[in-house]
C-alpha cells in the first residue's frame, strides 16, 4: 500500500498564458533583433525556477539569466543547453564549476577575469558588468575602457557580453536612468574606436523597456516585467499590456471559532478590532511568506467574494474576522491574492499593506507551497501533504 496523501492547502496557481502575454508585450516595444536575456533571479520569483525558464526559452529568449549556481546547474542537469548568463554571485574559486556546466559568467574584477582564464580548458565566454550610476556591482564607468581590453587579451577568455543595470521607479529615475545609459552607450563608442566591439551590450531592465528608454545597446535583460511584477508608476504606457503571472495564492479554513470580544481585545492588534463574529484561522502565517499589516493599515482575505479582515499573523497561523462571512464552512477557499467574486486582492495590495515592494512578497513566499499549473492532480502527485516546507522548492516539485 502507497503512503497516503491529502490535498494541500495553501497553494500557489500560475498563470503560463500571462508570461506568454508579457514576454510578448516586451518583444513588441524592442527593435527588432533585439536580444532578450530573461532574468530569472530570485528562482523566477518563486513562480516555478524550471517551468518558467522553460517557458520562457520556448517562447524564444535567447538566454536565461540568474545569479544561483543551483538553479543555474538544475537546468543544465535536465539537459537545458539555452545560454545562461550568470549574474554577479561568486568568487573565484567557483570558476571552474560555472565551466564546468557552460554557464557564463560576470566578470567584474580581474581576479574573476583570471580564474576564467586559468580554469578554460578551450576558450570561455565572459560577461563584463560596468556600474553606471546603481553604486552596486561592476567595474567603474571611468576605469571600463581598460578593464574590457585587459580581460579581452587574456588567453582563452572571450568578451561576449558588455552590459550594466539601470533600474528605476518614476520620472525622476528615467531622467537618471536616461544620462546613465548615455555614459554606458559612450563607453561603448570608445571601445569600438580602441578596436574593440562586444557582440552583445545590455543596459535596459524592466523599467528601461517599458518606459521606452532608448540606447545604443543590441539586448535587453527584462525580469519583473515578465512575470507582471510592474516596477513603475502607472505613467509609464508599458505597463498597462502585463499580466500578472501569480494568479493566485490560496488557503483553506482549518478552523472556525466564536470569540469573546472583551477577552481578544488584548490580544489582537488595534488595527483590526474583531466584532461579534466568528474568527477564521488558516495555517497560512509567517512560515509561508504572510507578514502582519503596518500600523495604519488593515489586510483582508476573501471567502466568496466578501472581504474578512486579517486580525493576527502568527508563526504558522492567520487569523481572519469572519462577521461578514455568511455561514463559513471548515475547509473552504480563503484567496490571499487573487480573485473572489467580484472582488480582488493583487500583488500591490499585498505590498501596500505590508508596507513593503511586490518583490518581497514574492520572495517572502518562494518556495514555501505547491505550485498549481494545470490541473490538481500534478500538485497532489508532486507534494502529498500540507505544510510544505522550506526545503520542498519549487524546484524539486517541478
Ligand atoms: C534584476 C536584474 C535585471 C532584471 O531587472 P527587472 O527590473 O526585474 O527587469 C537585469 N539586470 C540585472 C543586473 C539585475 O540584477
Amino acid at each position: 500500500m502507497g503512503e497516503s496523501s491529502f490535498t494541500p492547502i495553501n497553494r500557489m496557481e500560475i498563470d503560463l498564458s500571462a508570461l506568454e502575454n508579457n514576454y510578448k508585450a516586451v518583444k513588441s516595444r524592442l527593435e527588432p533583433g533585439t536580444r532578450i536575456i530573461a532574468s530569472v533571479k530570485g528562482a523566477a520569483y518563486g513562480l516555478g525556477f524550471k517551468k518558467i525558464s522553460k517557458h520562457l526559452v520556448k517562447l524564444g529568449a535567447d538566454a536565461l539569466t540568474t545569479g544561483s549556481f543551483e538553479d543555474a546547474r538544475s537546468l543544465r542537469d535536465e539537459g537545458l543547453d539555452t545560454d545562461i548568463v550568470m549574474f554577479a554571485g561568486a568568487l573565484p574559486d567557483a570558476m571552474p564549476a560555472y565551466i564546468q556546466h557552460s554557464l557564463i559568467p560576470t566578470v567584474h574584477s580581474r581576479e574573476l577575469a583570471e580564474a576564467v582564464s586559468a580554469a578554460s580548458p578551450t576558450t570561455s565566454k565572459v560577461y563584463v558588468k560596468v556600474d553606471c550610476g546603481l553604486g552596486r556591482l561592476g567595474v567603474p564607468l571611468s576605469s571600463a575602457v581598460d578593464f574590457v581590453l585587459s580581460v579581452a587579451r587574456l588567453p582563452r577568455v572571450e568578451v561576449e557580453g558588455i552590459y550594466t543595470h539601470l533600474p528605476f521607479s518614476d520620472e525622476g529615475g528615467l531622467e537618471w536612468a536616461r544620462r546613465q545609459s548615455a555614459k554606458f552607450d559612450a563607453l561603448l563608442g570608445d571601445l569600438k574606436r580602441a578596436g574593440f566591439e562586444a557582440p552583445i551590450t545590455q543596459s535596459r531592465s524592466s523599467s528601461g523597456i517599458l518606459a521606452d528608454l532608448k540606447d545604443a545597446c543590441n539586448a535587453v535583460a527584462p525580469g519583473g516585467a515578465l512575470y507582471g511584477k510592474i516596477p513603475l508608476s502607472a505613467q509609464f504606457a508599458g505597463a498597462g499590456a502585463l499580466q500578472p503571472v501569480l494568479k493566485s495564492v490560496k488557503s483553506r479554513l482549518i478552523h472556525i471559532a466564536a470569540v469573546e470580544p472583551s477577552t481578544v481585545q488584548n490580544v489582537y492588534s488595534a488595527r483590526a478590532q474583531p466584532r461579534v463574529g466568528p474568527i477564521g484561522v488558516i495555517p497560512f502565517g509567517r512560515t509561508e511568506g504572510n507578514r502582519a499589516p503596518a500600523t495604519g493599515q488593515t489586510a483582508y482575505v476573501l471567502l466568496r467574494g466578501v472581504k474578512a479582515p486579517v486580525l493576527m499573523v502568527t508563526t504558522e497561523h492567520t487569523v481572519v474576522d469572519l462577521s461578514d462571512v455568511p455561514g463559513p464552512v471548515l475547509g473552504e477557499d480563503v484567496v490571499i491574492l487573487g480573485e473572489s467574486g467580484t472582488e480582488a486582492i493583487r500583488l500591490e495590495d499585498l505590498a501596500r499593506w505590508q508596507s513593503t515592494t511586490t518583490s518581497d512578497i514574492l520572495l517572502t513566499m518562494n518556495g514555501r507551497m505547491p505550485l498549481l499549473f494545470a490541473s490538481w492532480s500534478d500538485v497532489q502527485s508532486a507534494c502529498p501533504g500540507t505544510r510544505s516546507s522550506r526545503d520542498t522548492s519549487s524546484s524539486q516539485l517541478l
